[in-house]
Formats: structure tokens, C-alpha cells, sequence
């Protein structure tokens, strides 16, 4: 760079066109939160910096004041992060967002920064396996009491809910059973105590599940799925009230330092401009897959949200506008079927990550569960030939094609 360009203070300037509220979801993934530096690049710029310099000493004093609002340190907030955050905030229809490292440093950060030593944390008991661990393991050290509930069933709730019940925390659709869980009464439930919602929405998208318009208080995701999209880089978000942010989640971030790289950010802005695209795609696939498989030989049961045989599908029509990309399935044979149509699959591929531009399958009982016993594994409904398909961005006919020939092989 020329000296002249370094002696230019770069303070992007926002340029909004029109008040992203009254902008379509479509159009605020490619343009929301976006701030050009004086070189007016087109594409979102990427600040892969540590920290940012100083004209003098007076400028830093002032800077680190904060009576001049820039850029500190990339622990605290990065500018390429920082229009990521925007972006997934106006989206979301949060007030702010912070990005972190993962989706499970977002679930975490949520959890730990609001919680201590005599608190009770209630949830679903149907939770990514990483976050049952956090529950299971981690808060207690801490003093933190849990309970886990069948999510499904508000009488539950009702009955484990406690005055000292700080946060409530669900997934819905879950991981992998496809269960919905209705937000808005477990809000209810959670405020009659004064305790927080948390929502982590990964399975829905951003644009399939609104859970803060629902009752939420904290929405999560693990950016790593479908707002990358294409299997690239880890990344999470919490989006929350500015109150929730000043009073837990600003100060724990900053000091506990989960940081996403601004690289990974950067990533994932540019997953976001074509997010709808995508998951349009992924779900029309996924209905229609998911209604083939319903009706074929070795297919012993297929759960999808919006199809009329899912336990819960007015509920998931009451407060989804999609059935989303995932499919459930339970084919014959246990254990030995569920390996035998794997193994066949020659374009859907085995992995555990969802939400990617390639279609693939997990056998959650020898992988993302196995560390539960028999017993809990069937108590979260968990059976040996079940498994989650997650469906791509491939041309359906080939997907229904590739199933089709390996029901064949059970
Ligand atoms: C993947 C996932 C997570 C964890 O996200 P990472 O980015 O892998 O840390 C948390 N919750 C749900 C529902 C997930 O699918």
C-alpha cells in the first residue's frame, strides 16, 4: 500500500438504501449490514487484522475511551464481523448479534454468560450432543442445577419449571427426530418466571423459524451449517435485545474471547447472499424426497415436518413457513440395514455436517449419539435404523435416483 492510502483513515461509512425492514428477506441477505471502505468496493471487504492503528496518541486515548465509536481490538470487534452481525441481525429481526468461533461457543456463550452457582437451567431434553454435554456436565461443576424434559410435552415444562429457573433452552425442529417443540407456549412457561428462551434455530434456518416473533429472548446458530452452506468454515451467532447484550453477553464475549476469525466472517456473508437460493432448493428436495421414501419398500418410517403423518405437523405449519432440508428416516434391518443402504449410496455421501450443498447422511446411533446408552438413545426416539438425511443442492432426480437403488441393496 502507498503511504497516501495508509494515511487515510479507513471509517466505512453505511450506506443503506432503504430501511432493511421494509426490504424482502432475499434482499437483505445480499445487502444488509454492509459498510464500504473509501475504496468503495463492491463486495464486502475483508479486515484480516488483529488491531487497528493510531494517528496519535491523543486519537487511541479517545478511541479506547470510547468517545471515538471505532474498532479496539479483533477480540472485542472486527469490521468484516462486524457487517456479518449486521447482516444476520437485520435478518433475523434482532436487535444485535454477535458472531463466535462456533455454533458451540454461541450455545455456551448464551448459557454461561447469564447464569451462577444456585440458578436452575430447565430444557428439552432432545439437544445437539455438545450442548447436553454443557448441561450435563459442565454447569453442575458450577453449581448450576438441570433439568431435561421431553420438549413436546408442556405439562412438563410446567411441571419442572422452578422460581430460581433462569434459562430455558429448546431446539426445533431436534436433531434428529424432527420433533417441534411449540416456542411461543415454552416462552410462556420460561416468562412466568422471569427466565430467559433460548432458541437454537440451526435446523430452521433463519428464514423458516422466526423464534424471537414467537416469545424468544435468544436466538443461536451454528453459522457452520446452512448460512455457509458449503462445508467451509466453523461459525456461530447469538441475537438478542441490546438490554441482554449489555447486561450478560457483551462483557462475557469480550473477555472469555470466542472470537471468529474475520476470514471465517467474511466466509460467511458471502454464504448468506445466496442462503434462500439454497435452501429454497434443499427443501423443495427434501419434500419431495421425503414423500418418495414414505412410500417405498425397506422404509420402515419418514419423518418430515410439513408432511400430514409428522406428529406435530400443525404445529410446525403454525409456526414455520417451511419443512425445511432434513429428512428423518427409519429404514428396515436396524443397524445392519441402516449400514448396508449407506454403504450403497454412490451420491449422497456419509457425514455428519447438515445443511451443506452436498446431500448427506448420518447413522446418529453409531455417531453424533453413541456416547448415550441404549436406553436414552430410545428414549430420545433414537432407534438403530434410524437416520438424518440432509438434503443438497444436487438435481432431485438424481438424489430420488440414488435412494431408490440403495433401498435396493437392504
Ligand atoms: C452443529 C450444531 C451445533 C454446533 O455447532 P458447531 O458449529 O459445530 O459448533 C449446535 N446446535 C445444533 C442444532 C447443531 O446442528
Amino acid at each position: 500500500m502507498s503511504s497516501a492510502s495508509e494515511t487515510r483513515t479507513p471509517r466505512p461509512t453505511a450506506f443503506t438504501p432503504r430501511d432493511p425492514q421494509t426490504l424482502h428477506p432475499e434482499t437483505r441477505l445480499v445487502h444488509a449490514g454492509t459498510t464500504r471502505s473509501p475504496f468503495g468496493e463492491t463486495s464486502e471487504a475483508l479486515f484480516l487484522t488483529q488491531g487497528f492503528v493510531y494517528d496519535s496518541a491523543a486519537a487511541c486515548e479517545a478511541r479506547f475511551k470510547g468517545e471515538d465509536p471505532g474498532f479496539v481490538y479483533s477480540r472485542y470487534a472486527n469490521p468484516t464481523t462486524a457487517m456479518f452481525e449486521e447482516r444476520m441481525a437485520l435478518i433475523e429481526g434482532a436487535e444485535v448479534a454477535r458472531a463466535t468461533a462456533s455454533g458451540m461457543a454461541a450455545v455456551n456463550a448464551a448459557l454461561l454468560c447469564q447464569v451462577k452457582a444456585g440458578d436452575h437451567v430447565l430444557a428439552a431434553r432432545a439437544l445437539f450432543g455438545s450442548s447436553r454435554w454443557i448441561l450435563e456436565e459442565l454447569l453442575p461443576r458450577f453449581g448450576v442445577d438441570v433439568t431435561l424434559v421431553d420438549g413436546s410435552d408442556l405439562g412438563a415444562w410446567e411441571q419442572a419449571i422452578r422460581p430460581n429457573t433462569r434459562v430455558c433452552l429448546l431446539e426445533s425442529p431436534t436433531n434428529p427426530t424432527l420433533d417441534i417443540i411449540d416456542i411461543a407456549a415454552v416462552a410462556k412457561i420460561a416468562h412466568s418466571v422471569g427466565a430467559c428462551l433460548v432458541v437454537d434455530n440451526v435446523f430452521a434456518t433463519p428464514l423458516l423459524q422466526h423464534p424471537l416473533a414467537l416469545g424468544a429472548d435468544v436466538v443461536v446458530y451454528s453459522t457452520t451449517k446452512h448460512v455457509d452452506g458449503q462445508g467451509r468454515c466453523l461459525g456461530g451467532m447469538v441475537l438478542c435485545s441490546r438490554q441482554f447484550l449489555d447486561d450478560h453477553l457483551q462483557v462475557f464475549l469480550r473477555q472469555t474471547g470466542p472470537s471468529i476469525s474475520p476470514f471465517n466472517a467474511w466466509v460467511m456473508l458471502k454464504g448468506l447472499e445466496t442462503l434462500a437460493l439454497r435452501v429454497d432448493r434443499m427443501q423443495a428436495s427434501a419434500a419431495r424426497l421425503a414423500d418418495v421414501l414414505a412410500g417405498a419398500k425397506g422404509v420402515a418410517k419418514v419423518l418430515y415436518p410439513f408432511r400430514a403423518d409428522h406428529p406435530q405437523a400443525a404445529l410446525a405449519r403454525r409456526q414455520m413457513s417451511g419443512g425445511g432440508t432434513l429428512i428423518t428416516l427409519v429404514v428396515d434391518g436396524g443397524k445392519e440395514g441402516a449400514f448396508r443402504f449407506m454403504d450403497a449410496l454412490r451420491v449422497i455421501r456419509i457425514s455428519n455436517n447438515l445443511g451443506d450443498a452436498k446431500s448427506l447422511i448420518t447413522h446418529p446411533a453409531t455417531t453424533t449419539h453413541q456416547r448415550f446408552t441404549p436406553e436414552a438413545r430410545a428414549e430420545m426416539g433414537i432407534s438403530d435404523g434410524l437416520l438424518r438425511l440432509s438434503v443438497g443442492l444436487e438435481h432431485p432426480d438424481d438424489l430420488e435416483a440414488d435412494l431408490a437403488q440403495a433401498l435396493a441393496a437392504i
